[in-house]
């Protein structure tokens, strides 16, 4: 048993491109999930000469495997692989979950305590196995195990390893929309692993229910306002619009960012009344900075999943912009998501309806989202938001290079604007420019800014 991780890169950028485009080809024909990740074994097993693949997807606690897919190694076999339990002594995909890490067993024999799940491998003819855990995209959690296996005794060469490290991201969104869309939620204990973690509750020095209560009362008092952020044109860089930004105007903490509230609002049932004071008053303000400036500009305002499939939210949207007197065709609503949306039907239903009404509507954090792809092939959107955790490391990572044009291409496939977020430096400008997206937002353009001087940054640009 061998743990290991690939160091020089062996993969050719033509064989690469060829699997992302392979793989994301299906997803983009609306292939159901399943037949995508069964396509993803057949690559593996087209470039890795004699293996087998699987892929094991665990429940939401990590503790049994409650599907899995097979390309060509029987069905009868996989049952009896699943059979065996997470459980450090069971298999290379059992450890492989446990240590997190790649498992390497190359031959049946050196490994006296794992007997079952030799036997099941003995019963197929195979020799070797190994595992590679894959996380989620968000929290880094194991959802599922990439297993290989071998009539032969071997080790994977350093070109097999890296087939599968490359494709890891992708794979794992594949998985995250699969366990979304096609397990029954209880066969997934649905419970709350999934939701987000990033309000600082269990850090702050407030209890939990001092935390929220003092929420609800900034939400009361005004204290939830917008910043604005430019979105801007790359190529003569003028302004497409500007999105609306959180900020909790704290009493004694000052401009708190939304890291540090978002979460625990959505936890606690308050994202509606947030999202509703922050977009009200960004509609408010923006419907007076048009009449001034005489052009409209779009206003961005960010909507929680779970939110906009509630069945009083177009009416509400309806109101608030009547109370605003702000133009429906001058708004775009970006969705973002951070924990699983179980209502997808009534989330498109609402969305038609506020297309209806001129509002365009933009998918937030494309990439990295349990259910980014999932949406793309449901919801009639206008835009996606190439998330910018792509954009960090691009000038040295290559897998990210591919990423974000691959992601780029799909959408221009699919006729949709594509906004890249964290533009910080001229460089990351110019490669993602390079691959075809012609709108940005980022540091390197500016920071969000109170009302004031968004108006005063608005002014010397126009003028
Ligand atoms: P988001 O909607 O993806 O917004 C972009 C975030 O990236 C903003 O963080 C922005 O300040 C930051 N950003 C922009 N350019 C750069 C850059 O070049 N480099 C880096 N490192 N960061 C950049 P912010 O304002 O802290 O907001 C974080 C997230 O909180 C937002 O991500 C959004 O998901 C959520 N959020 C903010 N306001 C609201 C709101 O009113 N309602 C809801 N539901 N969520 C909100
Ligand atoms: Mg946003
Ligand atoms: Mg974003």
């Amino acid at each position: 048993m061998v743990s290991n991780t690939t160091k020089n890169k062996v993969l050719t950028d033509e064989e690469f491109v060829d699997g992302y485009r392979f793989i994301t080809q299906f997803i983009s024909e609306g292939v159901p999930f399943k037949f995508v990740l069964v396509q993803a074994l057949k690559f593996f097993e087209e470039k890795m000469k004699d293996t087998y693949s699987t892929m094991m997807i665990l429940n939401n606690k990590g503790t049994e495997f409650v599907d899995s897919i097979a390309y060509s190694l029987p069905s009868d076999s996989l049952k009896e692989l699943m059979k065996l339990d997470v459980n450090d002594g069971l298999g290379t995909c059992g450890a492989a979950v446990v240590s997190k890490e790649l498992i390497i067993l190359e031959d049946l024999d050196t490994e006296p305590t794992w007997e079952q799940h030799n036997n099941v491998l003995r019963k197929l003819g195979l020799s070797s196995s190994w595992a590679v855990p894959i996380f989620s995209p968000s929290n880094k959690q194991v959802v599922a195990v990439l297993a290989m296996y071998s009539k032969k005794a071997k080790r994977p060469s350093a070109k097999e390893l890296e087939i599968v490290f490359s494709y890891h991201q992708l794979i794992s969104l594949i998985i995250s929309n699969y366990r979304q869309t096609e397990i029954d939620f209880k066969t997934l204990d649905n419970d709350a692993s999934y939701f987000d973690t990033r309000d600082l509750v269990k850090s702050s020095d407030y209890t939990t229910n001092q935390f929220i209560l003092s929420i609800k009362n900034g939400i009361n008092l005004g204290e939830f306002i917008p910043y604005y952020q430019p979105i801007i044109y790359g190529g003569n860089k003028e302004i497409y619009g500007v999105e609306a930004l959180a900020r909790w105007k704290h009493p004694e903490e000052g401009i708190v960012s939304p890291y540090y509230f978002i979460g625990a609002a959505e936890r606690y049932g308050l994202i509606q009344k947030l999202d509703e004071a922050v977009s009200y008053q960004a509609m408010k303000d923006m419907s007076k900075i048009i009449k001034e400036i005489g052009r409209p500009i779009v206003l961005s305002i960010n909507v929680s999943a779970h939110h906009i499939s509630k069945d009083n939210y177009v009416s509400r949207m309806e109101y608030l912009l009547n109370k605003a007197n702000f133009d429906p065709k001058n708004l775009s609503i970006e969705i973002t998501e951070t924990s699983l949306i179980e209502n997808l039907d009534g989330v498109v239903m609402n969305i038609v309806q506020l297309k209806n009404l001129g509002i365009r509507i933009s998918i937030d954090d494309f990439g990295t989202n349990y259910s980014s792809l999932n949406y793309l092939k449901h919801l009639p959107v206008d835009m996606i938001k190439l998330d910018q955790t792509f954009i960090q490391d691009i000038l040295e990572s290559q897998v990210d290079q591919k990423i974000c044009q691959t992601i780029i291409q799909l959408a221009k496939d699919l006729n949709l604007d594509v906004v890249a977020e964290g533009i910080e430096k001229q460089e990351h400008l110019e490669i993602i420019e390079g691959y075809g997206c012609e709108i940005f937002q980022g540091f390197f353009f500016s920071k969000p800014m109170s009302k004031d001087d968004w108006k005063k940054y608005l002014t010397k640009k126009i003028n």
